[in-house]
């Protein structure tokens, strides 16, 4: 499959990995927007949260935990961090492989901030 995270988590695409697993790998994102800017991958397909079955429901799980672990390892668990998933088009999704972002390292400010 010609994707560019699967192509990462198998190695034919240089990374800068900072954990890996059977099922799940983190690496930096080549275009930080933070101090910390990890991505947390499944080594599995699944093109968005769209895609993603019920059978995927503990490999999900195994994401969020690698984002906590990849946190911790990163420094900034106690500083605190902001895990997110962008699903489709209006989310801004770019790689239709999904993945966690995982910011941290500097005061992100307000995600949620009122229209106005
Ligand atoms: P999305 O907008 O799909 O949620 O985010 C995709 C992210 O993947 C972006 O932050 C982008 O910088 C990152 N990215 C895209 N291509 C590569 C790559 O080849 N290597 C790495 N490490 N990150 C990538
Ligand atoms: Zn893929």
């Amino acid at each position: 499959m010609n994707c560019i995270f699967c192509k990462i988590a198998a190695g034919e695409i240089p990374s800068r990995k900072v954990y890996e697993d059977d099922q799940v790998a983190v690496f930096h994102d080549i275009q930080p927007q933070a101090p910390v800017h990890l991505l947390v991958i499944p080594r599995k397909h699944i093109a968005s949260l769209n895609d993603a079955a019920p059978e995927d429901a503990e490999l999900l799980g195994r994401l969020l935990l690698a984002a906590r672990k990849a946190a911790e390892d990163a420094g900034i668990a106690g500083s605190g961090y902001r895990v997110i998933n962008n699903c489709g088009k209006d989310a801004g999704q770019v790689v239709f492989h999904i993945h966690l972002h995982v910011l941290g390292g500097e005061d992100l400010g307000p995600l949620l901030a009122p229209r106005a």
